[in-house]
């Protein structure tokens, strides 16, 4: 019998490239009872062979396209695994996050099944993924609070809406990760699965100690750094129902749980849910669909909730529960303004510490109490600049300037990676005059015990903790008192717990409100609150210091309490609706990356033109990116704005078709953070 003769079913299948559209193959007779919806097979690609997603069932031939080329079909190798890789409600996820991302199918299943998950990689040995089941402890005893806030949450998990969605609105330190491991035992006691979402690696570890601990079952960590073979033990764990709970980050709204009963986004402003790259997605907003898709109950928590959940809520579409109050008896830290202006210049260079600060660092260290350092930077210092012709250096691909790195004496560029020494004279006027100007995390720590003699540092970002091991191991030895300050950048931010820390400096607020993006007040907002609930988390009172050169900025005056914080929303909100941004327009950015300028210019604005006759959107741009040059690519954008979300559909589509008549390419980016 002839190849030909034998083909009876073909198969359209979702290749894991970042290429549109299904791929069609030919099913061998003894493959096909095999392959299931969900599941993955072996196909030839090109001149490789790759896995790819079965995303609809085989057809009969009779079926099929009377243009498929039949005689050129090639066909499957090999079926995965009995048992599907992907629960019908992940794989419908997927699917509308390739409707409304406008992303290549086989990415997005890519991104929530990655050949690890499957177990492709390697065969490996068979570990355990699960530790044995604990013995359950009763952490605390809720607080009335604490009460009223589950039973509202219970309410809207029980209930047979359509969207089961709410919002926990608590301070920091006001229990809510107590009501979410509340929340999840009682969805575990029916039957069902449970999915927690934090905002970075760096949180995991210490949500899962106490997940596993209060819920006494096993639970699974699930993120990108997370070993191939253990992914894959996690998948056949989920799978076989042996494992019900997952603690991860971003792409953990994609995992494999059974009979999902509940999903907990824990700082749901946070912007590291918005995912930059490849497939650009928000976890937030996905998890959301998710719930509507499974019939889940998604809760979304957050001290600092975002203008797009509040909407939500105003709308009446989520419900809402409040924890004002902090359960810690020394309430919110006082946060005290440090006026840099009103500080002496030091050779003519403005001193990163004003004195006040240095004296509450010497003082919380002689009570035998710890200080967190925040700094938006890495690096000595933001740039290294000429005294005499102003030169600064910058980066040859990128357009921004290097950071100085002076442990490695060295320049180095944060987009693209570009490496070079730092030059003994300006290369433009060959002055010697050369300084670093700003201050980073390196710095802080070489400066802070000359200043504090005796004092113990240690830091964390990113160019010194590269792993989550590491991570683990530099808040572990802090926790321990090894360290009286912790200097860091945005990583300090997020929630870690730790008793012993009554002092938080913030060295610079102004970078936060001068940044060029209309989410700028309210991110600085979240930020320095969240930044400020790092103080006084154990017996003892906190007490924050923000440094700036403009305290009478409206941020300032909000966190620090003076103005109250619903009018300044309110202000958000009414400039928000007046120029359509989110919550009350959608946005797509169009990404125009080229080897050109003029092309990059050239091929944004043509699209631009295309696009005019189209009524119902703005058309923004063209115009070059934050960062117009990066890795030696030119980058264009044209911003699309519309009211309604079809709209911007139908827009992204035309520009699409536009682009496709000419060859081009672009990346889209819709609901885009970082929009000036
Ligand atoms: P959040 O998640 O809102 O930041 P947490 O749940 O981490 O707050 O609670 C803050 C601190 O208070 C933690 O140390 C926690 O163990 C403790 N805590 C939470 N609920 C109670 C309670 N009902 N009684 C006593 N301590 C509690
Ligand atoms: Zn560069
Ligand atoms: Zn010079």
């Amino acid at each position: 019998m002839s190849e030909t003769e034998s083909l009876t079913h073909v198969l359209s299948v979702a290749v894991p490239r970042p290429l549109e559209g299904l791929f069609t193959y030919r099913v061998p007779p003894d493959l096909l009872s095999r392959i299931e919806v969900g599941g993955w097979v072996k196909v030839p690609f090109g001149r490789a062979v790759t896995h790819a997603f079965v995303v609809e069932a085989p057809k009969p031939l009779s079926e099929a396209p009377p243009d498929l080329p039949r005689e050129s079909l090639k066909a499957i190798l090999e079926v995965g695994e009995q048992g599907a890789v992907l629960p019908a409600d992940v794989l419908s996820l997927c699917r509308w996050a390739h409707d409304y991302y406008f992303a290549p199918l086989g990415e997005v299943l890519n991104c929530a099944a990655p050949a690890a998950a499957l177990g492709l990689r390697s065969a490996g040995k068979k570990a355990r993924a699960l530790p044995p089941p604990l013995e359950r402890r009763q952490v605390h005893e809720l607080t009335v609070a604490q009460r009223e806030a589950l039973e509202c949450l219970e309410r809207v998990r029980t209930s047979q809406a359509p969207l089961k969605a709410a919002l926990l609105h608590g301070v920091t330190g006001s229990g809510k990760t107590e009501i979410y491991i509340e929340l999840a035992r009682r969805a575990l006691d029916e039957g069902k699965g449970v999915i927690l979402l934090v905002p970075e690696i760096a949180l995991t570890s210490q949500l899962h100690r106490r997940f596993e601990e209060g819920l006494g079952v096993p639970v699974g960590l699930w993120h990108s750094a997370v070993a191939d073979g253990k992914r894959r033990d996690l998948s056949a764990a989920l799978g076989s129902g042996e494992l019900r709970v997952i603690v991860g980050a971003r792409s953990a709204v994609f995992a494999p749980v059974r009979d999902l009963g509940l999903l907990v986004i824990d700082e749901e402003h946070d912007p590291t849910y918005k995912q930059e790259d490849r497939f650009r997605y928000h976890a937030r907003d996905l998890a959301v669909v998710r719930a509507k898709l499974s019939g889940a109950c998604v809760v979304l928590g957050s001290a600092t909730p975002s203008l797009e959940t509040r909407e939500r809520v105003r709308e009446g579409r989520y419900a809402i529960a409040r924890l004002p109050e902090r359960i810690a008896p020394g309430g919110l830290p006082g946060i005290e303004l440090v006026d840099l202006r009103e500080e002496e210049k030091v050779e003519g260079t403005q001193a990163v510490f004003a004195r006040k600060t240095i004296q509450a660092i010497q003082d919380t260290v002689a009570a035998g109490e710890q200080a967190m350092i925040f700094l938006n930077r890495r690096g000595f210092a933001n740039f290294l600049l000429c005294k005499d012709c102003g030169e600064v250096s910058g980066c040859p691909n990128c357009s921004i300037s290097l950071t100085v790195h002076r442990r490695q004496t060295e320049l180095r560029c944060h987009v693209c990676g570009h490496l070079e020494r730092i030059p003994d004279s300006c290369p433009k006027c060959q002055s010697a005059e050369l300084l670093p100007m700003g201050a980073g995390t390196e710095s802080l720590e070489e400066e802070l015990p000359k200043l504090v003699p005796g004092l113990r540092t240690l830091r964390l970002d990113r160019d010194q903790v590269t792993s989550a091991t590491r991570l683990e191991a530099v808040l572990d030895s802090f926790r321990d008192g090894k360290a009286d300050v912790l200097l860091g950048t945005q990583m300090l931010v997020k929630g870690h717990d730790f008793p012993n820390v009554t002092l938080v400096v913030v060295v610079l607020a102004d970078a936060l409100f001068r940044w060029p993006d209309f989410r700028a007040p309210e991110r600085a907002c979240q930020v320095l609150k969240q930044v400020a609930g790092r103080a006084g988390r154990g017996e003892r009172p906190g007490r924050v210091l923000i440094q700036t050169y403009d305290p009478d900025h409206p941020v300032l005056q909000v966190v620090r309490g003076t103005m109250a914080e619903e009018p300044f929303l309110e202000g958000e909100r009414e400039l928000r609706q007046a120029l359509h941004y989110p919550p009350f327009g959608r946005m797509a950015r169009l990404r125009f990356e080229r080897d050109s300028q003029a092309e990059a210019k050239g091929h944004s604005e043509a699209i631009a033109k295309g696009l005019m006759a189209e009524g119902s959107i703005e058309v923004l741009g063209p115009s070059e990116a934050f960062l117009e040059r990066a890795k030696g690519i030119y980058r264009w954008d044209l911003l699309l704005k519309a009211r309604e979300v079809q709209h911007l559909q139908r827009a992204i589509l035309k520009a699409r078709e536009l682009a496709a008549r000419q060859r081009w390419h672009f990346l889209v980016d819709v609901d885009p953070y970082g929009v000036g």
